[in-house]
């Protein structure tokens, strides 16, 4: 196939929904062999089904991404059955919103370990197979999942926005060591989504705030995101985009 992401191997966080889902598809229909990561085998399997039924590679790797040696475990996974990972796609995260005087400590948590712990998991485990297949002349990209939150002041989202805020930075960070050795890394701060993000939320307030965002306007679709990852991925080696923001055009 003349695709440029033919060949590759990519491991997709948060691939049982959402903008997650979406990627691992587009880039098992560009030529990708795709590490499918999540909590939901149940749904981890249906993503692997629709790809090997569109005559591509998939592998489903159940696997909580909070939990550093079971990242690990699947890194070693992949590498055995799909070959070593040159593309990592670490956008599984969680969106909980509420007025900081709620002191919800259990959601500030649940956001720090997923959003900050589970992108530092995955960075520990798969930097080592970018790293070797950037120096085997090969492309090799790590992209990272943000959001517009990063840079948005907005009411309720303070731990959240602080996590997204973490994501954005690293990537710059991780690019001062990783680009010398032509590793690409790029983030991704899309604007509302359409997905399964704001289902988590509980409380009543925020819930209602999206709620009216997505009955209001035209959001971005998964598939949108999906399509940037891939292009970004896809371009000549010695090209990085490096950060890229996506809104539906009426999100302003
Ligand atoms: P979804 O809720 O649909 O997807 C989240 C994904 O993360 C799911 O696949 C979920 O799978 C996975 N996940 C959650 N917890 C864990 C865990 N502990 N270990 C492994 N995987 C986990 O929402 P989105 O697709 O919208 O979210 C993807 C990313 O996009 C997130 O980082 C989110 O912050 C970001 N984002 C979303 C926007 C939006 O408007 N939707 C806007 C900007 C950024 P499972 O439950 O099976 O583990």
């Amino acid at each position: 196939s003349a695709s440029p992401l033919a060949g590759r191997v990519a491991v997709v966080t948060g691939a049982s929904s959402g903008i997650g889902e979406a990627t691992a598809l587009r880039l098992a229909e560009l030529g990708a062999k795709v590490a499918l990561l999540a909590r939901r085998g149940d749904r981890l399997d249906q993503v692997e089904d629709r790809v090997r039924a569109g005559g591509g590679t998939a592998l489903a790797l159940p696997t909580d991404v909070t939990d550093r040696a079971a990242v690990q475990a699947a890194a070693e996974r992949t590498a055995e059955e799909l070959g070593r990972p040159d593309l990592v796609f670490a956008n599984a995260g969680v969106q909980l919103i509420s007025p900081i005087t709620d002191l919800a400590t259990a959601d500030w948590d649940a956001q720090i370990d997923l959003n900050v712990k589970g992108v530092m998991n995955t960075v520990q485990a798969f930097v080592p197979s970018l790293e070797a297949a950037a120096a085997e002349g090969r492309s090799a990209d790590l992209v990272l999942t943000s959001s517009i939150a990063a840079v948005r002041i907005l009411e309720g989202f303070q731990v959240y926005s602080a996590t997204k805020a973490y994501v954005t930075q690293l990537a710059r960070l991780l690019r001062t060591e990783l680009g010398r050795k032509t590793v690409r890394v790029a983030v991704v701060e899309p604007g509302m989504v359409d997905t399964e993000l704001p289902d988590h939320v509980t409380d009543p307030a925020a819930s209602g705030l999206m709620a009216d965002l997505l009955s209001r306007i035209d959001v971005l679709r998964p598939e949108d995101v999906a399509e940037t990852v891939a292009f970004l991925c896809a371009v000549p080696r010695h090209v990085n985009l490096t950060e890229i923001t996506l809104l539906p055009t009426e999100q302003v």
